[in-house]
């Protein structure tokens, strides 16, 4: 033991180095070894040990430890948890005392004394500060007193390591919430400056973390069209606020030029943070690529466009020929009168035909499949006769069938598959306005049945081979302008194809003609 005078001072030299240690931020291990040798010095003992309870539980186990070996620790907790597990709704001192005793005898039966100190912050009960003695004395109220400044010091440093670590946990968490959102993300200074951004925000502005920070919003978001005032020209003219108002955002859409020199549209939306004073600290921007919301509505409107032209030309054919025949100041011959009413025939034909394409899309689109009634289907002779039909349509086109003789009929809706061939044939057709061969042929294997047409007509640009299949997609060109359709078509096709449990698919090389392939299950 210290002799009485060293005392005061040797306390106050230990809780200075405690404290700066604290101060210092040294890691909780550090600082806890500390307030342990300063514990067993100051008490005269030989064993010190901090135990701290869990987290999510009441448990304590074993933090730090000096003056006995590793190999103590797992007694030690056990008879900690007996500790915790015990009925006692408080300890006792009593019980307290015994479980001590118990300790010691763990440790090294030569431990005769120990004492234990609760750490608490804001009468919290964080764990226990312990010291052993190997002999018997009595406990000054000044050991109580010394050894209770180094637990609330333990204290403290349990509290800090336990704010850093939730605050730690707080800001993976965010981190990991910002890096795998859809959305991109950047996060500015009041001065425009970019602080921080996220995978997404990189993926859709090419740019990457580490040249973005630090720059100023305008240098990474560079708007080639915008609809909206920007954030600068929105906080200059007062638009967004730069103190605590009613929490307003700025929503700003348009066209940016990305770093690869490609755009992007855009929609960003500017929300402002502020302190508790009310200053504007951060302004968060959550960027949404809406490419796709554009061009889902140009397809829209081109597909609205194109459906009043394909609906309103026939109907003015029909018109036009019917009004004719019902001029009352001419008498039609039987002939013309017969021509008249073919033409009115096939342009209802084509509207009805029309309106039946469109009500099938919707109705697909409104029910997610397609109904089938199932029948033995023979695709090698629907074929046949769909290419004799066919071929008095056209002069320019030649037609060739490649079926083997012993060629599978399949369970299929007869009616919609027919409905498949006719599109892909239609196709082929429209889209090889030079002529050349369309050949519809077929193969199998012991599973499936494949079924093709190839044409050596237009093709389609690679980038496109997935998009026709789209509902309304229309390849943007001379030939498709200038060719009578809606879009439909193929998407009707792979949803009747996916609903028969097959897969339809194109290949093609633009101006060597495209073949349409789809495969059917046997079973
Ligand atoms: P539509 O023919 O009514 O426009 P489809 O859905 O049948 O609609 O086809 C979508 C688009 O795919 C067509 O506009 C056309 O550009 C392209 N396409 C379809 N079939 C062929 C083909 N055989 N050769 C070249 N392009 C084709």
């Amino acid at each position: 033991m210290l002799s009485l005078p060293d005392y005061p001072v040797r306390q106050r030299d230990f809780l200075l180095e405690i404290s700066r240690a604290i101060t210092a931020q040294l890691d909780l291990s550090e600082v806890l070894r500390r307030v342990l040798r300063a514990s067993v010095v100051m008490t005269a003992a030989r064993v010190g040990v901090v135990a701290l309870r869990g987290e999510s539980d009441e448990q304590f186990t074993v933090r730090a430890f000096t003056g006995m070996q590793q190999d103590r620790v797992p007694v030690l907790n056990a008879k900690l948890l007996e500790l915790v597990n015990s009925d006692q709704a408080e300890f006792s001192v009593e019980f307290l005392n015994a479980k001590l005793r118990e300790m010691s005898e763990a440790i090294d039966p030569a431990l005769v004394q120990a004492v234990a100190m609760p750490l608490t912050f804001a009468d919290k009960p964080l764990g226990l500060l312990i010291v052993f003695r190997s002999y018997q004395s009595l406990i000054s109220p000044s050991d109580v007193q010394i050894l209770q400044s180094f637990a609330d010091q333990a204290a403290i440093a349990v509290h800090n390591a336990q704010l850093y670590e939730a605050i730690n946990q707080e800001r993976r968490r965010l981190e990991a919430i910002l890096d795998y959102s859809g959305d991109g993300v950047m996060i500015l200074s009041p001065h425009l400056l970019i602080l921080q951004i996220n995978r997404a925000f990189e993926q859709m502005t090419g740019w990457k973390s580490v040249d973005a920070v630090g720059l100023h919003q305008d240098e990474v978001i560079q708007w080639v069209r915008r609809d909206q005032i920007d954030l600068q020209d929105a906080m200059s003219a007062g638009l967004f606020p730069k103190r605590q108002p009613n929490g307003r955002t700025l929503y700003v859409e348009g066209d940016i030029q990305r770093r690869d020199g490609l755009t992007a549209s855009l929609g960003i939306t500017y929300a402002p943070l502020f302190n508790e004073d009310g200053k504007l600290t951060t302004i968060i921007a959550n960027v949404r690529d809406i490419a796709h919301y554009r061009r889902a509505q140009e397809m829209q409107n081109v597909f609205i466009s194109t459906v009043s032209h394909e609906l309103r030309t026939p109907v003015a054919i029909i018109k036009g020929y019917a009004s004719t025949l019902n001029r009352s100041d001419v008498e039609w011959d039987a002939a013309v009168v017969r021509e008249s009413v073919a033409v009115i025939e096939e342009e209802a034909d084509r509207l009805a035909e029309l309106i039946d394409d469109l009500l099938a899309a919707s109705k697909i689109q409104a029910e997610n499949n397609v109904r089938l009634t199932l029948s033995d289907v023979r695709l090698d002779q629907m074929a046949a006769r769909a290419v004799e039909r066919f071929s008095k349509q056209t002069q320019r086109h030649t037609f060739a069938l490649s079926f083997p003789a012993d060629y599978p009929s399949i369970q299929g809706d007869e009616k919609l598959l027919r409905q498949v061939v006719d599109n892909l044939l239609t196709n082929a057709i429209k889209y090889s306005p030079n002529g050349g061969t369309i050949t519809v042929g077929g193969r199998f294997s012991e599973t499936t049945v494949n079924f093709f047409v190839r044409d050596e007509g237009v093709g389609i640009p690679e980038a496109e081979q997935q998009r026709i299949f789209e509902r309304f997609y229309r390849i943007d060109g001379n030939l498709t302008s200038k060719t009578k359709g809606t879009g439909l078509g193929l998407y009707l096709v792979r949803a009747i194809i996916t609903a028969h449990r097959g897969e339809i698919n194109v290949k093609s090389q633009p101006g060597h003609g495209s073949t349409f392939y789809f495969s059917l299950p046997r079973d």
